[in-house]
């Protein structure tokens, strides 16, 4: 142990009743959680960064639940329950983190989302289209508003780009300013007496009888009754052998456009690449699918490759003769794996994960933590 003081081992390095570790959408939800269901138990978020430093704080901020092409892709994967299954608890993780929140702290724009293709598409946003009857009957019984999917006319909804052939409507999704979400849920787990430690970066853990000890970076060890671990896309630094691996994504926005037309979240090439506006600006993120291999990785960063398949889709399609200058470029790192849906389990009598979010997670978040805080709470004995 490092020059820990008495003082120090009294106070802060417990045992608490539950640790969690990573302090993203899903660590702190978990948090949130644990301290409704038990308001005396001692909880412990323990974060690598300053703060939130995963891909709760670099996302694109859509509150979507599953675009056209994808749920098509979805259903070549998985069975029809499975997929709406998920759309279900997509939407249900929005709502819950509406009413944890509300909306003005999460910045909510309602302003709807888009799935475009360009022209040498054709064929596929026909396929698509012809699909959208049997979406939007099997999406009543699931979501409150309907119909969820609709074409629209590339002259009326085209916002000014160029080169699209079709585009689908999809009701009911919205924006959301990722920073003020984050921030808004931190402060909030911090008022419901929550203790979070960030720049701490954890290296292992190990059960020890009834309590699970965890080792840090600067060798302090921690104990805590029951653990659970909300890594995400940095998980398997911890657990090698869960099936989770990361997927970075390349993020962009310009700097301010004053004759910007463009409003809501659009999807395009079977949601590789999605970009939206923030007020007069436009975020665009994608091109994952240019590198599979080499975006499998921890390490933040961005690549030529990828940022200048950004830059094209913004001077050829998005702002077509339009004057623009990026201002920031950033990346994030997801939870990705074979399967879409994500991992909620016990993997030892004391230690849960709630890990896998795929791009989804400011969807499914919020659930994610509120079933991986029932988990924690059952006796895993
Ligand atoms: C560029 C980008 C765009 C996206 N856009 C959207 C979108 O529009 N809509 C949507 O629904 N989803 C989107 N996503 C996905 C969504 O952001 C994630 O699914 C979600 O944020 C995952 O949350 P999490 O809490 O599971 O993981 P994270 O937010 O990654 O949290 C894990 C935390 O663990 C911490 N950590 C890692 N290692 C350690 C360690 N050793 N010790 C302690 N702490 C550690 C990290 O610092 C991090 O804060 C996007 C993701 C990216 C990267």
């Amino acid at each position: 142990m490092n020059n820990i003081s008495f003082w120090e081992k009294e106070s802060f390095l417990g045992p608490y009743d539950f640790v969690i570790l990573g302090g993203g959408i899903v660590g702190l939800s978990t948090a949130l959680h644990l301290k409704k269901q038990q308001p005396e138990a001692s909880v412990l978020v323990l974060e690598r960064g300053t703060f939130p430093s995963g891909a709760s704080t670099k996302n694109a901020g859509f509150a979507c639940f599953g675009s056209p092409t994808e749920l098509l892709d979805d259903l070549t994967k998985m069975s029809t329950e499975q997929v709406y299954g998920l759309v279900q608890k997509r939407y249900r993780g929005l709502q819950l983190l509406q009413e944890t929140l509300g909306p003005e702290a999460i910045g909510l724009e309602p302003q709807g989302g888009y799935e475009v293709f360009r022209i040498g598409q054709e064929n596929h946003f026909l396929n698509t289209v012809q699909s959208l009857p049997e979406f939007n009957t099997a999406l009543r019984e699931i979501l409150p508003f309907s119909p969820v999917f609709r074409e629209v006319s590339v002259e009326d909804y085209g916002f000014g780009m160029q080169g699209l052939c079709g585009i689908i409507r999809i009701e009911g999704e919205a924006q959301i300013h990722t920073g003020k979400m984050m921030k808004a849920l931190w402060q909030k787990v911090l008022k419901a007496g929550v203790m979070i430690l960030s720049g701490v970066c954890v290296t292992g853990f190990h059960e020890e009888g009834q309590q699970v000890s965890i080792q840090t970076l600067d060798h302090t060890n921690i104990l805590g009754r029951k653990l659970c671990i909300t890594m995400n896309g940095f998980t398997q630094s911890l657990i090698p052998e869960l099936p989770v691996k990361p997927g970075r994504a390349q993020v962009l926005i310009t700097k301010p456009i004053e004759s910007l037309k463009l409003r809501g979240s659009f999807h395009y090439d079977a949601g590789y690449y999605y970009f939206r506006n923030v007020g007069n600006r436009i975020l665009l993120g994608g091109g994952r699918n240019l590198d599979f291999a080499g975006e499998e990785t921890m390490e933040m960063g961005n690549t030529p490759k990828i940022m200048d398949s950004l830059h094209l889709l913004l001077q050829e399609m998005i702002l077509p003769g339009v004057l623009f200058e990026e201002d920031i470029r950033w990346s994030g790192i997801m939870g990705v794996g074979p399967e879409k849906n994500y991992i909620l389990e016990r993997i030892s009598p004391n230690v849960c994960v709630g890990v896998r979010m795929g791009g989804m997670g400011v969807a499914l978040g919020s659930l994610v933590g509120l079933e991986l805080s029932e988990l924690a709470l059952i006796s895993g004995n």
